[in-house]
C-alpha cells in the first residue's frame, strides 16, 4: 500500500511570515505531501525566551496566513500541553493519529542543524520519521557529515537524502519583531491578513519578553 505523506512544520511562529509559508509550500511539492500541518510550539525547549505574543494570537495569525491553501492545516496539539512538547512526542502523536498509515515528515530550517544534537531523542526521531532540512537564506547548505560519529552513517545518509532545496527567502520573525518595535514597515514579509491582525491588535509594539 502506498502511504500518504504528511509534513509537520513546528516552530514558534512569532509571528508566522511569508518565509514559513513559501518554504512549506515548496517542501510539500518536493515531498509530494498531501498535507502540511503547522504546529506552533508553546515555547522552544531550547530557546530561553518565551514567544512574545499569546498562544491564541499566534494561532489566529497562522490560520489567516494559511487560509488560501487547502494543503495547509493548523494544529494546537503542542499548545494544549502543559509543558513544552518534544518533537519526538509530537511525531508519535501524529503517527498514531494517522493510524500508522502515513509517512511522516518533520520540516526544519537549516539554521536549526547545529542544535539538533541537543534535541530530546534525536536518534529515535531520525529513525521514526523523515526529518527534512530545508535551505535557509543566510545559512550554509545543510550538511550532516560532521554528525556521523554520533548518529552513525545510516542516519546521516537518511538526513542527507531528505534535504530539500527550498527557495532562499530572507525573512525571520526576529527581523519582523525588531522592525515593528522600531515602527518600521513589514508588509513585504507578511501575508496581508497577518499584517492587518498585528496592526489591529497592537502586537509587537514593545521589546522581547523573557
Ligand atoms: P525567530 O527569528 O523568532 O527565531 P524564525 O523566523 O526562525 O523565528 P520559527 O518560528 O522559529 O521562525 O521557525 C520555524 C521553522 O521554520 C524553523 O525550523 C525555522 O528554521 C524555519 N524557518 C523560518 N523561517 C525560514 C525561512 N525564511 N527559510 C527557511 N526556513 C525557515
Amino acid at each position: 500500500m502506498i502511504k500518504k505523506k504528511i509534513a509537520l512544520f513546528g516552530g514558534t511562529f512569532d509571528p508566522v511570515h511569508l518565509g514559513h509559508t513559501a518554504v512549506a509550500a515548496a517542501a510539500a511539492e518536493h515531498i509530494g505531501a498531501e498535507k502540511i500541518v503547522f504546529i506552533p510550539a508553546k515555547r522552544s525547549p531550547l530557546k530561553t525566551s518565551l514567544p512574545q505574543v499569546k498562544d491564541d494570537d499566534r494561532l489566529a495569525m497562522i490560520a489567516l496566513a494559511i487560509a488560501d491553501d487547502e494543503k495547509f492545516l493548523l494544529s494546537d496539539y503542542e499548545l494544549r500541553k502543559t509543558r513544552p512538547s518534544y518533537t519526538l512526542e509530537t511525531v508519535r502523536y501524529f503517527q498514531a493519529d494517522y493510524s500508522g498509515e502515513a509517512l511522516i515528515y518533520w520540516l526544519i530550517g537549516a539554521d536549526s542543524i547545529d542544535e539538533l544534537s541537543r534535541w530530546y531523542g534525536i536518534s529515535e526521531l531520525i529513525d521514526e520519521c523523515n526529518l527534512s532540512v530545508m535551505f535557509r537564506a543566510g545559512c550554509k547548505p545543510p550538511n550532516f557529515t560532521k554528525f556521523e560519529d554520533i548518529w552513525g552513517a545510516a542516519r546521516v545518509e537518511k538526513l542527507q537524502k531528505n534535504i530539500i532545496q527550498t527557495p532562499l527567502i530572507d525573512i525571520s520573525s526576529t527581523e519582523i519583531r525588531n522592525r515593528l518595535v522600531a515602527g518600521g514597515d513589514v508588509t513585504d514579509m507578511l501575508a496581508p491578513a497577518v499584517a492587518d491582525y498585528i496592526r489591529e491588535h497592537g502586537l509587537y509594539q514593545s521589546g522581547a519578553k523573557s
